[in-house]
């Protein structure tokens, strides 16, 4: 038989980092097997449900390329829960209860309780092994809270088993809620599917990733600039790993290598600096066109709203600095706040003293700065696309007077920065004539 899985979001939030995993895990263990992968939105709460969070779970997903063979809404299956709820009631397996409201004791209310015979369930969890409930507990639970208001206990059941589902892959939260959604099975004659629950996923200090914090949707990882396939591949080994050493896996591998014995029972805890790490390792395989597509319009509203002026040439050349510099383009915005790139755009404003190396002079600083400034008049405009190039033409003057003397004015005198890449990159991306002009305005500045 092949199997049938679904991801069953409530459109109460943003698509959840953590449904993003158990999705991906229902469509691997789908795809696998020949099954296939429903999307199943469960808007009955109709108070908390947003049409924006709803649009947001499918722009996600097709984002992440995790395509629903099939998708359905659970809010139209209503005139099929209210027959299902008829039945229950005409076998007297289900009952209408008159009682005092919750929030307000002085009013009643009718909900629909389900006769539970306070039976022992066991059901083998396909990650957990056997779990076993005694459900006394439970006592009569309700299961509606009027005859066109299914609770989700019964939608689920109900939906799940109208949609095929032979696979309840799903978060550990719901264990619980299992021994009610079998006993749901069992009174309305459906066959029981198999259930498999994802240990949840932990933030660094094991507290659990709940839907209000900043960084549990999908949509906030998205904005910074990580990949969709960075993303994919850091859930995937949250909590599963294929028992080998590899760690980059593209989609049909990770179908091919799914096995859901082989998940972990235990909390599975999140590390941002990891996903970063696969956001890395994704953006070094983009042709330089494709992340200047990507990184530069960062860049480019950053340097605007510091006044910065843009140029597109520059702009292309800064693409190496920021594959070195970048995990993801969010990471482009603060660094730009600290000035980090203005120099690339416009000339600095050295400070005088700064120009020199701590243990130098300015005369010395000055004397160095002629030097260069000899040295690549002399060379031709297309040298200076060439980082190696402009490093040979000075090296051995630097090391015979002190990389440091030499190395330190040019430097920040091209930057007007304590902290900046080394000055034949940036001499290399601004070009020849605004390096021989920053470096004359610096020798001006020590006045010598
Ligand atoms: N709608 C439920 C949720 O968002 C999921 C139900 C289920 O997977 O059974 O938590």
């Amino acid at each position: 038989m092949n199997p049938v899985t679904r991801i069953a979001p409530s459109p109460t939030g943003y698509l959840h980092f953590g449904l993003a995993r158990t999705a991906l895990f229902c469509y691997l263990f789908a795809k696998k097997n020949s099954g296939s992968f429903i999307l199943r939105i469960e808007d009955t709460d109709l108070e908390r449900n947003r049409p924006e969070f709803e649009a947001d779970i499918f722009e996600q997903f097709a984002w992440l390329g995790l395509n629903a063979d099939k998708t359905f809404k659970q809010s139209e299956h209503r005139p099929r829960h209210t027959e299902v709820l008829t039945d229950l009631i005409a076998r007297d397996l289900a009952y209408v209860s008159r009682e005092p409201a919750k929030d307000d004791a002085s009013k009643e209310v009718e909900v629909i309780r389900l006769r539970n015979s306070g039976q022992m369930i066991t059901f083998t969890d396909l990650i957990r092994g056997d779990i076993t409930f005694d459900t006394t507990e439970l006592g009569d639970f309700v299961i509606a809270r009027s005859m066109s208001e299914p609770l989700y206990h019964l939608a689920v059941v109900v939906d799940d088993h109208d949609e095929g589902v032979t696979h309840v892959i799903r978060g550990e939260d719901h264990v619980s809620n299992t021994q009610r959604h079998i006993l749901l099975h069992q009174a309305l004659g459906f066959e029981v599917p198999a259930y498999a629950h994802l240990p949840l996923i932990l933030m660094p200090d094991k507290s659990k990733m709940s839907k209000r914090r900043e960084g549990s949707s999908v949509r906030y990882y998205r904005e910074q600039g990580i990949l969709p396939h960075a993303l994919i591949n850091y859930v995937a080994l949250l909590g599963w790993n294929p028992g080998t050493e590899q760690e980059i896996f593209t989609l049909q591998e990770l179908i091919e290598l799914f096995e859901i014995s082989s998940i972990h029972k235990s909390g599975a805890v999140f590390d941002v600096e990891k996903l970063r790490w696969y956001n890395k390792q994704y953006l070094a395989r983009l042709s330089d066109e494709e992340f200047a597509a990507y990184a530069l319009p960062a860049l480019r509203t950053a340097l605007e709203k510091r006044g910065v002026d843009w140029n597109d040439s520059i702009a292309l050349k800064t693409v190496p600095v920021l594959r070195e510099r970048i995990a993801a383009s969010g990471d482009i915005a603060p660094m730009a706040e600290e000035g980090e790139f203005d120099y690339f755009f416009k000339h600095p404003e050295p400070d005088s003293a700064s120009i020199v190396q701590k243990k130098s002079t300015a005369a010395d600083a000055s004397r160095h700065l002629q030097k260069i400034h000899e040295v690549w008049s002399a060379l031709a405009e297309e040298s200076f696309a060439d980082h190696d190039r402009l490093k040979e033409s000075v090296w051995e003057y630097a090391t015979s007077e002190g990389r440091g003397n030499v190395l330190w004015p040019l430097r920040y005198s091209l930057s007007g920065r304590e902290k900046s890449p080394d000055p034949f990159m940036i001499a290399s991306i601004i070009g020849k004539h605004a390096s021989l002009e920053r470096i004359s305005n610096a020798r001006q500045r020590l006045g010598l």
